[in-house]
């Protein structure tokens, strides 16, 4: 398994960092940071993620914001372009969560050929609230989405990764037993890793996210997986389409560090 780059490479797969555009927040971004130093401002870049096997339709993960956000994001969309593909040439798209900067792709760059894999929970619960972007993603998308169950395996080597908490029905995926993609389970590896029990504010149970990625950790570093996340890189929160977002687990007095794989 190598990585390069945007690319992780291993038996003939790549799985490719898509840049989409970078948030910036203030530091009450994380609440209680429980004594960690926090800087002033927390600049989140926005990652989705390209699968592709030799014969199989490119599998997309997450579709950055599209238009939601203006020009802080809206980049996948050329990212793909770079890599000779339209939205209309992936086979499988699958939304790790319905916020904006995960879905907000959908409703405005196509993907009309796409089989559209949400969370089952995920789906019932933004079905009941009052969020735009979200409703208009299920309402415009609702005879092709297709209700992901933890554990299910949704394409060849690719394993539906339930993780809730910073939404109630986030997924992630597990491809090849050998790489975690795990969508907002980590926020930044600086700071989460090293404590991960500072919450975000926008966690939907703050208290169950917390436990989902103490108990999503044990299980990247026990099965030795290299795993990437919709904003986590290392060195941390430059813009841009750098910095390393593959990552390995390595134990650090009563929290983690990663580094690069
Ligand atoms: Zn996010």
């Amino acid at each position: 398994m190598q990585a390069t780059g945007d690319i992780l490479r291993w038996d003939g797969a790549e799985l490719i960092r898509l840049y989409d555009g970078a948030v910036r927040f203030g530091q009450d971004f994380f609440p209680d940071p429980r004594g960690t130093a926090l800087p002033d401002e927390v600049v989140l870049p926005v990652q989705a993620y390209l699968l592709r096997r030799p014969g199989d339709a490119p599998l997309l993960i997450d579709t950055g914001s599209g238009a939601l956000y203006g020009d802080k994001g809206g980049r996948v969309v050329r990212a793909l372009a770079a890599l000779g593909l339209a939205p209309d040439d992936i086979g499988d798209l699958v939304l790790t969560h319905l916020h904006g900067d995960h879905c907000g792709g959908l409703l405005s760059d196509g993907y009309a050929a796409s089989r559209l894999h949400v969370g089952a929970v995920e789906a019932d619960y933004w079905a009941a609230q009052d969020h735009a972007a979200s409703a208009r993603v299920l309402a415009e998308n609702a005879s092709r989405i297709r209700r992901a169950q933890d554990g299910e395996e949704i394409a060849p080597g690719v394993r539906v990764w339930g993780l809730p908490g910073h939404t109630p029905g986030q997924i992630g995926l597990v491809i090849d037993d050998r790489v975690g993609v795990v969508g907002d389970m980590l926020h930044r590896a600086d700071i989460q890793l090293a404590d991960p029990r500072i919450a975000t504010k926008f966690d939907v149970d703050p208290a169950q996210a917390v436990a989902t990625r103490l108990a999503a950790l044990e299980r990247i570093a026990a099965e030795g997986w290299v795993f990437c996340a919709g904003h986590a890189r290392l060195p941390g929160q430059e813009e841009g389409a750098t910095g390393q977002p593959f990552l390995r687990l390595q134990r650090a007095g009563t929290g983690w560090q990663a580094v690069a794989a």
